[in-house]
């Protein structure tokens, strides 16, 4: 698979398929496989957070999400969709279905992620749940207990980030032939507690737009990272005439 840098974060190019298709060879390996649905905010995150840039450099997938990080790589003249990391995470959750894999979910509110999992069982029945539970505790080391006995092959992990990061790099360093996926808010998402943005909106690059309006107090999530990170990768390809590619 193709990795790239943007302002020398690694983003790998691929489409849904071939991102599924590493999953499977991970877990036929029974190698444990840490994907981050990469965005905007993460890379400006990590250019101040050394742990979190280390993170996302040693993470094994970083599955382009968010439409800034797609316009960074069309500075470099490479032509990538965005991977929404719901639309990924729907796609997993197919495959451990049909392959009966044991699935955890970690985080959101109890309502919500019991909901998101009620309605997943609804469209896929054979899904094999061995752990759920909200993202609101008190001991992480508690948490990571859990989660070693029940074993996931399949773990998303919805706290936020770069809390789930964070959490899911311990947890690496306990399980066996786990999948970790962090998912941000998708949880509530599938629970319909958030309403999904419409197609055409996704379409044209304005989900951020729709959250937005629905949520106004992301503005300030929102601004000026986006505006910033944008105005990074003009200087560094466009202004200083490098690749957006890591500093070797
Ligand atoms: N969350 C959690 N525990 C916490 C903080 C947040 O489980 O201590 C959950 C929160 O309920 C929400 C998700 O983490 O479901 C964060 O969503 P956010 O919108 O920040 O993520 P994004 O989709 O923007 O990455």
């Amino acid at each position: 698979m193709n990795r790239t840098y943007v302002l020398n974060c690694p983003v790998d190019l691929c489409d849904c398929e071939t991102a599924l298709d590493s999953v499977y060879s991970a877990l036929n390996d029974n190698k444990n496989f840490h994907i981050v649905t990469i965005n905007p905010e993460m890379i400006m995150n990590a250019q101040k957070n050394k742990n979190f840039f280390e993170i996302l450099n040693k993470s094994d997938l970083n599955i382009p999400d968010g439409v800034g990080v797609r316009i960074a790589l069309k500075m470099q003249k490479i032509n990538q969709n965005q991977i929404r990391g719901v639309d990924f995470s729907r796609c997993l959750m197919d495959l451990a279905a049909k392959k009966s894999l044991r699935v955890g979910f970690l985080g959101a509110k109890e309502e919500v992620i019991k909901k998101a999992k009620e309605n997943f069982l609804k469209k896929l029945p054979d899904l094999n749940f061995c752990y759920v539970r909200n993202g609101y505790f008190d001991s992480i080391e508690e948490i990571i207990e859990e989660i070693k006995l029940s074993s996931p092959q399949i773990l998303l992990v919805g706290l936020g980030s770069p809390k789930q990061e964070e959490i899911i790099v311990k947890l690496k360093e306990i399980l066996k032939g786990c999948v970790f996926v962090g998912v941000g808010g998708s949880f509530d998402v599938f629970s319909g507690c958030t309403k999904e943005s419409p197609l055409i909106f996704q379409k044209l690059g304005l989900e951020w737009l729709y959250r937005t309006v629905l949520e106004p107090k992301r503005l300030k999530r929102i601004f000026p990272v986006l505006p910033l990170f944008v105005i990074k990768c003009i200087i560094n390809t466009i202004i200083k005439g490098q690749k957006i590619e890591k500093n070797s």
